[in-house]
């Protein structure tokens, strides 16, 4: 893998030319021209770049994709869409897909009374809200209200008790009745990590005897005439299309037996989101085109309006994963590389060292490429009969360290001998051989799922990618959770340059991590969102929009209910000037790390 798999992920958004990961768009800026700008302004932690093009790029595909799908087909339903405010509610990125998504009429979904608000204020009118989720009073008469602005808003139900509070707020209200959905429970399940979106003891949506028990409690209040949707989700992406064809089948019949009920205005099908995005950079999981995906919807859905007599239902796809993820890339400086602190400068031989340390140094001057993989293997070895020593008290720690420090320092040269020819022995040794970075980010704040469920993100530093990288790599997040870790994996192996971070800058790019990663992330250590940046491109030229500086650490406080008059006048009463001075400076800045103190000035 001399790429890092760009070719399997990144659906040519970005490229590898001349050593650096280029944006592939444009006047194709690197990264790290991107990034060097920012810093200069004196942002020195993680960072968030968005690239509101890309989501354009998706927006356009989704409705390509689908509209000439439904041409081929000669369908007679249209193809809508609404963004799922759940995956990405952030205005940096929420703004520019609006704006992107008016030709198309694209809209938004709301699963909360929050994203609802959001909704309502920034949808443009005529495009559709769909709104998810369990509701109370508040939210459905929040519904209500956004309807009464003009919005073109459908309440999905989840269960009958959500129609009765939709009756009593009509009666108590008499406003004008918001469409209607239903989110059907399915006996099909999805795939995947989240199959528990779909399937029968999904926690959403109603059994068949509930829509008959609704469609009469419609009846009886003369609400039939506002049930537009049938509406299912099976679940996040998925990575095949078989259990969707099942789900389509089975919520087709049910919106013709409703039609032929007499359901007259339900014209739409809302099959949810789940479309799949590429994680892996080592082979591809997604086993299906966009369009397949499309085909397979629209083939289905009108062989049952065929079958049933009835009109072929308009299409809704709620897609937040497939719209969101590739959009932003987090870059996080290296600050150290843990094999730093084994520099020979530190080794202090003693005049007659344990014959096992005379072993290690003879070991790094007499190899050879003939002799590295033994030796390193024999260095390893010794190396463990050392700790043993020490563990029983034979050694001290100066010879510790000195062994510590050859150890290191044979392996190094080891890799440099054998790098061209003998790679491939050398990997037989790759977990004892890690190198440990340690990047300037938060796991849990950037990258929630990869600590919450596995969740891979395709890994590349952003420079030196013209050179072969030697280490296998463990990265280390700035936490004091040993959770910050991601390890390395001899079943997908990460391999990194050797840096002198004292001549060189190393950033490790985190790609398609748009989806979800923002609001999932928690600020464990009370470290907050990065900074985040807009790039977008005016005449040929890169331009930095909407820089949103990470949280600074007066506000931190604040947001977790310190009283911050409280902090200042303490601190203020027990400091002299000079120290409050340079304490009030410090509030005043994000928590992420500036610089590594050991190596930098
Ligand atoms: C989460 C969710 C989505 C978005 O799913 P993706 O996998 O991100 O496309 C769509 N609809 C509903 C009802 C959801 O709960």
């Amino acid at each position: 893998m001399g790429n890092y798999g760009i070719d399997i992920w990144s659906d040519d958004n970005f490229i590898i030319e001349d050593g650096l990961a280029k944006i592939n768009y444009n006047c194709k800026p690197s990264l790290i021209s991107i990034v060097k700008d920012i810093r200069k302004q004196d942002f020195k932690g993680p960072l968030l770049l968005r690239f509101p093009h890309i989501t354009e790029k998706q927006i356009n595909t989704l409705y390509n994709t689908f509209n000439s799908s439904i041409k081929e087909y000669d369908y007679k339903g249209t193809f809508n869409a609404v963004f799922p405010l759940k995956v990405n509610q952030l205005p940096n990125f929420i703004h520019p897909l609006i704006a992107e998504g008016k030709k198309f009429n694209y809209g938004l979904e709301a699963g909360s009374k929050a994203e609802l608000v959001i909704a309502m204020t920034y949808n443009n009118i005529g495009s559709p809200i769909t709104v998810n989720g369990f509701k109370d009073k508040e939210m459905i008469h929040l519904g209500f209200i956004a309807k009464s602005m003009g919005h073109n808003i459908t309440i999905i139900i989840e269960g009958l008790n959500e129609l009765e509070i939709i009756i009593e707020v009509l009666n108590e209200t008499k406003m004008e009745c918001p469409n209607i959905g239903l989110r059907v429970r399915l006996h099909s399940g999805g795939s995947g990590l989240w199959a528990k979106s779909g399937g029968i003891n999904s926690k959403f949506g109603l059994t068949s005897t509930e829509i008959l028990e609704a469609y009469e409690l419609m009846e009886d209040n003369n609400l039939v005439k506002h049930l537009t949707m049938i509406h299912f989700h099976i679940g996040s992406a998925m990575n095949s299309i078989k259990p969707l064809k099942k789900a389509l089948r089975e919520s087709g019949h049910i919106y013709a037996e409703l039609k032929n009920l007499g359901a007259t205005n339900l014209n739409s099908i809302n099959i949810g989101g789940g479309l799949a995005v590429e994680y892996n950079a080592y082979e591809r999981t997604r086993f299906y085109s966009l369009s397949e995906f499309s085909n397979d919807v629209i083939f289905t859905l009108k062989d049952i309006a065929k079958q049933k007599g009835v009109d072929e239902p308009n299409i809704f796809t709620e897609s937040g994963r497939f719209i969101s993820a590739a959009s932003t890339v987090l870059v996080a400086p290296v600050l150290e590389l843990f094999s730093a602190e084994y520099d020979f400068e530190h080794l202090k031989l003693k005049p007659v060292n344990p014959p096992l340390i005379q072993e290690l140094h003879d070991l790094y001057n007499d190899m050879t490429k003939k002799t590295a993989y033994e030796y390193m293997h024999d260095c390893i070895d010794h190396m463990e009969s050392l700790l043993t020593l020490f563990d029983l008290g034979y050694i001290d720690l100066q010879d510790r360290s000195n062994a510590e420090i050859l150890t290191h320092q044979v392996i190094k040269k080891a890799i440099s001998l054998l790098e061209i020819d003998d790679y491939e022995e050398l990997k037989k040794l790759d977990e004892n051989i890690q190198e440990k970075y340690l990047l300037n980010f938060s796991l849990f704040q950037s990258l929630p799922d990869y600590w919450g469920i596995d969740q891979e993100f395709p890994i590349m530093p952003i420079t030196h990618l013209d050179k072969k990288p030697t280490r296998s790599a463990s990265l280390w997040d700035i936490t004091c959770d040993s959770d910050g870790e991601l390890p390395f994996d001899m079943k997908k192996p990460l391999y990194l340059h050797d840096v002198n971070l004292n001549k060189e800058d190393y950033f490790i790019g985190f790609f398609n991590v748009g989806a979800y990663q923002d609001t999932l992330g928690m600020k464990h250590n009370l470290f907050s969102h990065p900074t985040e940046v807009n790039i977008v491109f005016k005449d040929g030229e890169v331009v930095l929009e909407k820089v949103l500086e990470s949280q600074k650490i007066i506000d931190i406080l604040e947001d977790i209910d310190y009283n911050t008059d409280d902090i200042r006048a303490i601190l203020r009463k027990s400091l002299n000037d000079h120290n409050y001075k340079d304490i009030e400076k410090y509030l005043n800045e994000n928590s992420y790390l500036k610089t590594i103190w050991s190596y930098h000035e």
